[in-house]
């Protein structure tokens, strides 16, 4: 059989699959991104990006195009657990204090798009079916409308979802909690008279029936709208059970009295709150990102998210490996950057699930007005809004002594160029390059060398400024050095040696 090489080989067009895809893109590193399904998901499932993924789709240039196809974007702001407080995202100083409303789909037409304009492209109707690796690469096997595909790529990424087929031909363990409340999500024509308001901070209101059900409907776009829903019938239905109108009608019944009914079902699919991570994020040459490496409850509207922002850690690294800039140590510290973050949103969807379930008994009701309380002081408020917007996250650093600017992300600053010109910080990361933000009086010349991956500005910061004389941001926007010593071994550590010409 005829084997075809790349760089990288992708296994999933979701979020996760199709944003790596794009890095790796964006700076010329050949990859084949592979789906089993015919087309693009077209349902909405995730309703919302929060305002960490929407600076990062910033830094690309992405944004505009994301902010076009949501729903309203002003319109809601962050919750936890849906306690009656909002979360104040605007004291993280960003641009995005809101989640944007993008469904799922329109997420992922962002991406692709993109992708396309890269010159790249998923292949679809290409499901994984086997999978070796050796000390230089990995060889699969895909099924393919044409016959059987064999692909070779030095490495692979697994972005193939929560019930991942690279994960199990590993056979991986996925450690966890089993599901306890299973649910589904169907994007659907409604008629009666559907309530859409907002219950203030919070996107869809929820409602509940005595006998277990629950629906949350939310407005998409062309009429549509989405219920998430569960009840007896749905807590016992197979995963692959089609979702039926008999079923989702009983749960309208049951939680709207009948003012509603349901005319069409266009897109469904089933979920549950199982609640799962990888050990390792690393198997050799294999990779995981999103799903395949972290699942847990919907609640708090936290794992696309993710996913996105595990490529965007990911991406730039391969890149740098696969040109021969930097050595294989830089793609561990996916590993240790990544896996405590998913860990603690798989511990806070665990908590927002018991503070959001129906039980007001065994203190419950209590702890909900305690916490209530406690997200009324401006601190707590603070840190549970850093917390679920993806914008207090602090990559770990060796320098205890460090700059208090260093592994933060870096803001989306209004800068003066030498030359005269205003721009923001992201109008520089578009290529997907590292940037020196060169601030002091005299000129760093230090980084010089390092001029075929790292972009130096000099700039003036228009308002209130970074207190540092000069940074450096990699390419996924968090800052790795911020004045001082050292220069010259952070820009080693993570671009790469300088090459020496011979
Ligand atoms: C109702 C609901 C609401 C949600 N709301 C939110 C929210 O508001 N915010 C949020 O951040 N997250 C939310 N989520 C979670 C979010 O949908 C997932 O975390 C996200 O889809 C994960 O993206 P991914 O790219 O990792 O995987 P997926 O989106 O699952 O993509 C995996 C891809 O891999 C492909 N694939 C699988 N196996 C193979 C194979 N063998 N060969 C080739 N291709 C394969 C699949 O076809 C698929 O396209 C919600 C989920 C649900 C169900």
């Amino acid at each position: 059989m005829n084997v075809q090489v790349t760089g990288v080989i992708v296994v999933g067009a979701g979020g996760a699959g199709l944003t790596l895809a794009t890095e790796l893109a964006l700076v010329g590193v050949p990859a084949v991104v592979l789906d089993r399904l015919p087309g693009r998901n077209l349902q909405s499932r995730a309703g919302a990006i929060q305002p960490r993924t929407a600076e990062m789709l910033a830094l690309r240039g992405l944004l505009d195009d994301a902010l076009g196809r949501s729903i309203d974007y002003r319109l809601v702001g962050g919750h936890f657990a849906g306690l009656p407080v909002p979360l104040d995202y605007a004291a993280w100083d960003t641009r995005y204090p809101h989640p944007v409303l993008l469904p799922q789909d329109q997420l992922e037409a962002v991406l692709e798009d993109r992708l396309t304009e890269l010159g790249g492209q998923v292949l679809r109707e290409h499901r994984l079916t086997g999978m070796q690796q050796d000390a230089d690469g990995v060889t699969v096997t895909a099924t393919a409308p044409g016959g059987e595909l064999s692909l070779r790529g030095r490495y692979l990424v697994a972005c193939d979802g929560a019930h991942s087929s690279v994960r199990k031909i590993i056979g991986a363990d996925f450690p966890g909690e089993a599901a306890t409340v299973r649910m589904g999500t169907a994007d659907l024509l409604l008629t009666g008279d559907v309530d859409d308001s907002s219950s203030g901070h919070i996107s869809s209101r929820i409602h509940t029936s005595p006998q277990g059900h629950f629906a949350m409907i939310t407005p998409l776009a062309n009429g549509l709208h989405k219920l998430i829903f569960s009840g007896p019938q749905t807590m016992l239905a197979e995963r692959d059970a089609p979702v039926t109108p008999a079923e989702v009608r009983e749960v309208l019944r049951a939680t709207h009295g009948g003012a509603l009914d349901v005319a069409e079902i266009r897109y469904s699919s089933r979920f549950s709150n199982a609640s799962r991570q990888l050990e390792h994020y690393r198997h050799g040459r294999v990779f995981f990102a999103g799903d395949s490496a972290h699942i847990h409850s919907p609640a708090g509207g936290q794992g696309l998210n993710l996913g996105v922002q595990d490529a965007f850690n990911l991406g730039w690294k391969l890149a740098a490996v696969l040109r021969g800039d930097a050595g294989e140590e830089l793609l561990d510290t996916y590993q240790s950057e990544r896996h405590p973050v998913a860990a603690r949103v798989l511990a806070l969807t665990r908590a927002q699930g018991v503070i959001m379930g129906p039980q007001r008994d065994g203190g419950l009701g209590e702890l909900r007005d305690v916490l209530t309380d406690l997200l009324r002081l401006p601190e707590a408020n603070r840190y549970m809004a850093g917390v679920m917007a993806g914008l207090d996250l602090c990559l770990p650093s060796p320098d205890a002594e460090a700059h208090p600017l260093l592994g933060l992300r870096m803001p989306d600053l209004d800068l003066l160029l030498d030359d005269g010109e205003r721009i923001r910080f992201s109008d520089l990361t578009r290529s997907g390059r590292g940037v020196l933000l060169d601030l002091g009086d005299t000129p760093l010349a230090a980084a010089a060398p390092w001029s075929d991956r790292v972009t130096h500005v000099r700039a003036r910061v228009e308002a209130a400024g970074t207190g540092a004389e000069a940074v450096l941001v990699r390419p996924d926007g968090y800052v790795c050095w911020a004045g001082g010593a050292g220069l010259t071994e952070t820009l080693t550590r993570w671009f790469g040696p300088v090459r020496t010409r011979g």
